[in-house]
């Protein structure tokens, strides 16, 4: 999995080192060559010294401007070739210019031979290339070579002269350049490497965060960004339970597969970037349709990758960019449809929001969230108002088209041409009735167990019709009307989609539910659909119609044809136990707001108590409206039978497979587990230290002890409300010893508030200890009818005298964040 492995070799590397070379040359080359010009000006200055036919100082000159010249061009050299080209100039006319100015001098070789010597050593380093060194180094001795074999010396000078020049300054030279050459091309290759480093994720080998919203602001702020551009943003879906579960190393892998379907889906050249945790970005060459099918492909690639516990699966948002937009803002545009993709289920692409319709006008905008859905377990059979774009205009026309019509069979046809399922429409009004259903889970089965049919009302052009509009109370029909017909429609859809082991839940109206001849009815559409009553609930919902023994017999005939009843929204509005316990639902839908509901002392959720106070009157209780996985939790540790909700699924039009939601209720169940655990441990070493003071005073007050001087230590302690006696029936013995927790503001309580009126045997405190004995017992939180406020008491039983007592201490246990015990 190494990260550089993954990249392709760069193209055009030698190029780059090349002019990467020019770059950190330049500024030298300028340098020594100046220096140069005042060196051969120095000379020329030195030569009006001597005596001698000289050359004339003019042409000295304009070689020391040409030279001047040619080091002013050095900046503007743009290529490798360019610079080399003027070194050469610069080298020949610099030699021209040393030998002009030696012309006429006694002894030449004074003058040349040091320039002839140091000249190519000192350009050997400056030359960018091997090529110019080359060139620059054969044109140079050529001329050399010519102007030495036209001097007349004596064999010794001759020798020394081509020892230097060509045993000294042409190797010299050639060491130098090579040398320096070597060492620029480690340092760029090392330069390279460290950027291309800091630029990509090492896990992955993609680009990292940086490295990519840097190269795409470069291409858009480039002058013609060319043709459309769009972006992906992609995030894997529930990683986190992967990680937590199978360890990180399988996360790891994980994201390296998904970075290998990118490339391998994405081709070359384009921007493919993780760009954080399991977030990947990219930015394309294409407009939001060929992004929407490069998407597309990915998400089912990525669907295809192994897991420990089925497959992986990633939400997609989809964005095209807009003229003069800044890319952050494509990438939050791609990043609000992922959050939608999140938001309708997972697993799926979802284009950006305010999407123009194509040219064709074909494409339609879905209902749901304003934007276009693909994909996704199911995602095929989308109907209308979900067409994946990446279909092509052809089909998507047909499947507007075909949504135009109504319940025809030419409708049906062009549908199966369009390779959609269109449902017929029933028209209300001026709109369309359909469907919408939401999967109602098993906590403990961990799989959707029912579908609740939602109704919902669409216009030609896709939009829906707001509740107030659809629900508003039609002159010219009674107020069952909508009702019943909302029944024939979602019995007409379920007939498709409704998977063979899920109930059906179908709200129904008290008044629709009384009605003389409905159960009959309502029996043979549901037969007429395909369906056995036994698989359809019926949610009676909480509004007005109907007496509590109406309610009651219909609830009677119903059950009769095999039909399921649940009460809908308990605990909102008009609902009460009496209504319950008369019509005995076998199922109680518990209104959203209890499972934030808490205990107005305490802070405790309420849900546990109620759910096992309707399990006991024989119910099966579903929670709605869970929302986040704090709402999870709480439904499953309170012993929830099903839930529904946000979290689990939205509703929609289709019905969607499970998906990964059995996980997220997995994880639930793993982290009740772990909190008991922890509860427990925290519980107990809250209550120990009074655990092991009772039992010292207790062995006291069998000693004989008074009681205040037993229990004076206990009584002192924080949460000590008060420590008793009880005789073996349960009465208190003596007075009370009172502790820091006393309350004396219990006025409202105040005709219960003496413990010695009252026996206190059948309480479980009392009965437990005496199970016990000799064993320190702790109760369960109650609420205390001496202070009002939620206590729990640890007692022991002890021989005191000849009479079996129950020794105890009574503890405050009204403070936010004391543990309360993980038992039942
Ligand atoms: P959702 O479907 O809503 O996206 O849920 P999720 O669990 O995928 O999203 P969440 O943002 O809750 O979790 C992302 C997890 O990714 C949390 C973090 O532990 C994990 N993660 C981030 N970076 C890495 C990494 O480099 N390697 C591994 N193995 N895990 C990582
Ligand atoms: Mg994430
Ligand atoms: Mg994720």
């Amino acid at each position: 999995m190494s990260a550089i492995s993954m990249q392709p070799p760069e193209p055009g590397l030698r190029e780059r080192f090349h002019q990467r070379s020019l770059d950190h040359q330049r500024p030298v080359s300028i340098v020594t060559m100046a220096f140069t010009v005042i060196a051969f000006l120095c000379m020329v200055a030195a030569r009006t010294q001597v005596s001698g036919p000289a050359a004339p100082l003019a042409y000295r000159l304009l070689c020391a401007l040409v030279l001047a010249l040619l080091v002013l061009a050095l900046p503007r050299a743009r290529s490798p070739f360019a610079f080399g080209a003027l070194g050469v100039a610069y080298l020949l006319v610099l030699t021209g210019g040393v030998v002009l100015n030696a012309g006429g001098v006694a002894q030449p070789l004074l003058w040349l031979l040091p320039a002839l010597v140091v000249i190519p050593i000192c350009a050997g380093p400056l030359w960018l290339t091997p090529a110019h060194f080359i060139t620059g180094s054969v044109l140079f001795y050529a001329c050399v070579i010519g102007l030495l074999l036209g001097i007349q010396r004596t064999p010794e000078v001759d020798a020394a002269v081509w020892t230097w020049v060509v045993a000294v300054g042409a190797p010299a030279s050639a060491v130098f350049h090579f040398g320096f050459y070597r060492f620029r091309r480690a340092h760029f290759l090392l330069e390279s490497q460290l950027a291309q480093l800091a630029a990509t994720d090492p896990l992955t080998g993609l680009q990292n965060r940086r490295a990519f919203v840097k190269r795409a602001e470069e291409r858009l702020a480039a002058p013609a960004p060319g043709g459309p551009l769009s972006a992906i943003f992609l995030d894997i879906d529930n990683f986190k339970s992967l990680n937590d579960r199978f360890g990180h190393a399988v996360g790891d892998h994980a994201l390296f597969r998904v970075a290998q379907v990118l490339m391998d889906e994405v081709g070359a050249g384009q921007s493919v970037s993780r760009i954080g945790g399991e977030e990947f970005a990219l930015l394309l060459d294409a407009d939001l349709a060929g992004a929407l099918r490069i998407a597309e492909r990915v998400r089912a690639g990525i669907a295809g990758i192994e897991r420990p516990d089925g497959l992986l699966s990633a939400s997609f948002g989809v964005a095209e960019h807009r003229p003069g937009e800044s890319f952050m803002g494509l990438l939050d545009r791609a990043d609000e449809a992922l959050l939608r993709a999140k938001q309708s289920g997972r697993n799926r692409v979802c284009a950006e929001g305010a999407v123009p319709v194509d040219a064709a006008g074909a494409v339609r905008v879905p209902h749901e969230g304003g934007g276009r859905v693909s994909g996704g377990p199911g995602g095929e059979a989308v109907g209308t108002a979900l067409v994946d774009a990446a279909a092509g205009t052809a089909r998507a026309s047909a499947a507007a088209e075909a949504s135009e019509a109504v319940e025809t069979a030419e409708a049906a046809e062009a549908a199966e041409a369009a390779g959609t399922a269109v449902a017929p429409r029933h028209l209300w009004n001026d709109f369309a009735l359909i469907s919408h259903f939401q999967p109602l889970y098993s906590l403990s089965h961990q799989k959707q167990v029912g579908f609740e049919a939602l109704l919902r009302g669409e216009r030609d052009d896709g939009s829906l019709v707001p509740p107030a509009t659809l629900f508003a109370p039609q002159p010219a029909s009674d107020e069952g009307a909508l009702d019943r017909a909302s029944h024939a429609v979602h019995l007409d859809n379920a007939r498709r989609a409704l998977p063979a082991d899920a109930w059906l839940f179908l709200n129904i109206l008290p008044a629709t539910f009384i009605a003389d001849g409905y159960a009959d009815r309502l029996t043979q559409i549901v037969r007429g659909a395909g369906l056995e009553p036994e698989r359809v609930v019926l949610e009676i919902l909480e509004s007005h119609g109907g007496s509590v023994a109406e309610m009651s017999r219909a609830a009677g005939r119903y059950r009769q044809h095999g039909f399921l009843i649940a009460v809908d929204d308990f605990g909102a509005g008009q609902s009460n136990l009496d209504r319950l316990l008369r019509i005995r639902p076998d199922l109680v839908k518990l209104d959203g707001e209890l499972i934030r509901a808490t205990s107005h002392g305490t802070q405790r959720p309420i849900l546990p108590k109620l759910v096992s106070l309707l399990h006991q009157a024989g119910m099966l209780v579903v929670v709605e409206g869970v929302e986040t996985e704090a709402e999870l939790i709480l439904a499953v540790e309170s012993n929830v039978d099903f839930a529904q909700g946000y979290l689990l699924g939205r509703p929609a039009r289709e019905i969607a497979p499970p998906e990964s939601v059995h996980r997220r209720i997995d994880d639930a169940f793993d982290v009740i587990a772990q909190g008991r655990a922890h509860q427990h441990a925290l519980f107990e070493s809250e209550v120990e230290p009074y655990r092991l003071e009772l039992r010292r005073a207790a062995t006291e007050l069998r000693a004989g002890a008074a009681m205040d001087a037993a229990f004076a230590t206990l009584a002192a302690f924080a949460r000590c409300i008060s420590c008793f006696i009880l005789d073996g029936s349960g009465r208190q013995l003596g007075h009370e010893v009172r502790g820091p927790a006393w309350c004396k503001d219990t006025a409202s309580l105040q005709p219960v508030a003496n413990p010695r009126d009252a026996r206190w045997d059948h309480r479980p405190y009392f009965r437990n200890a005496v199970l016990l004995p000799g064993e320190p017992v702790t109760s369960n939180p109650y609420l205390s009818l001496a202070s009002g406020r939620p206590c729990i008491a640890v007692t022991l039983a002890e021989q005191l005298g000849t009479e079996r007592c129950v020794v105890g201490v009574e503890l405050d246990w009204s403070a936010r964040g004391l543990p309360w015990p993980a038992r039942e």
